[in-house]
């Protein structure tokens, strides 16, 4: 039956320490929603400076394995954005939906070991269970079983907290059972869930820094519960601040965000910077990309970030 969850009591000798040098791959993982706008610019900055400053490769990981929401042709918009940018990627563009075996088999490790199991409530089974600031709060219903023909799968999870140290947003502690719940890593309609395809892949790619929008702050916790019940070690995390809109809304496809140009792609890499709080010289706004990430990579100081959560317009629209 199942296995005892004392297994996945905490492993802190496997945390990263966030101090260590990145020597080590990073990574930019878009799904490909649409076009790169501002917002998703300084993710992929972010992350490219924290990686090339630390002598580490960056790989970008486009992950397409929730097509209805996705746009066709929006990866070759991104990749092409990207180039016009000046990022240099190692090695080839890896489509998620292209390990969809790999992520069945994690699923299966974990049905195997108990951890997962099958759950069949409908969303309408779930309207008038608790709210979290994750959401729905899954109450256990089918942990005991289910009969139902078509099942999402869930993963266990208990109450004990689940801590990591962000390098720019410090420690963060969550506890799964009571804040989110068992969480789903299979969708009912077949497709993995972001949560256990974001993990096996980072995993599966040696990513040992993972740098990204504060956004995913909140997921973060769930993805150390799966690398601990995969015993894998847990990478090091940088949660950096999200531009966000006069109305302090996340810049995204939903709040209207413009694609960004590929006209004046140095005017913008240096608003990207300027938001990003790294002081460029004026003499960069509106250079060559090249020579732009010639003084930024040198100079990269996520340090200035520490603590920020929203870029607001004033430091990113000079209008
Ligand atoms: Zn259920």
């Amino acid at each position: 039956m199942t296995r005892s969850l004392q297994l996945l009591a905490p492993a802190e000798h496997n945390q990263a320490s966030p101090a260590q040098p990145a020597a080590h791959r990073g990574r930019f993982a878009p799904s490909p929603t649409g076009p790169l706008h501002f917002g998703s610019l300084l993710a992929a900055v972010a992350s490219y400076a924290q990686a090339k400053s630390n002598q580490a490769e960056w790989l970008v990981r486009i992950e397409d394995i929730d097509p209805p929401r996705e746009q066709p042709g929006s990866d070759q918009l991104i990749l092409r954005a990207l180039e016009a940018y000046g990022f240099e990627w190692d090695g080839p563009v890896t489509y998620q939906s292209t390990l969809t075996e790999r992520h069945e088999s994690a699923v299966a490790e974990l049905l195997e070991a108990g951890f997962a199991y099958p759950c069949g409530c409908s969303r309408r089974d779930l309207v008038d269970v608790p709210r979290g600031p994750l959401g729905a709060i899954y109450p256990g219903t089918c942990r005991m079983g289910c009969s139902a023909p078509e099942t999402a799968i869930r993963l266990r999870t208990n109450d004990a907290p689940i801590t990591f140290t962000d390098a720019l947003q410090g420690a963060q502690t969550q506890h799964l059972e009571s804040e989110s719940g068992d969480f789903i890593i299979k969708r009912r309609d077949g497709l993995i869930a972001y949560h256990l395809a974001a993990v096996v892949d980072d995993h599966d790619q040696g990513i040992g820094e993972i740098v990204r929008g504060i956004d995913l702050i909140d997921s973060t916790p769930r993805h150390v519960w799966i690398q601990r019940a995969l015993n894998m070690p847990i990478p090091a995390y940088m949660h950096i601040p999200v531009a966000v809109n006069e109305y302090g809304q996340k810049l995204s496809k939903l709040t209207g965000a413009a694609p960004i140009s590929e006209a004046n792609t140095g005017a913008t890499l240096y608003r990207a910077l300027s938001a990003l709080r790294q002081a460029p010289p004026a003499s960069l706004d509106g250079a060559d990309p090249a020579d732009i990430w010639r003084w930024v990579l040198p100079h990269w100081r996520p340090d200035v970030l520490q603590g920020l959560q929203d870029i607001p317009p004033c430091h990113y629209d000079f209008g």
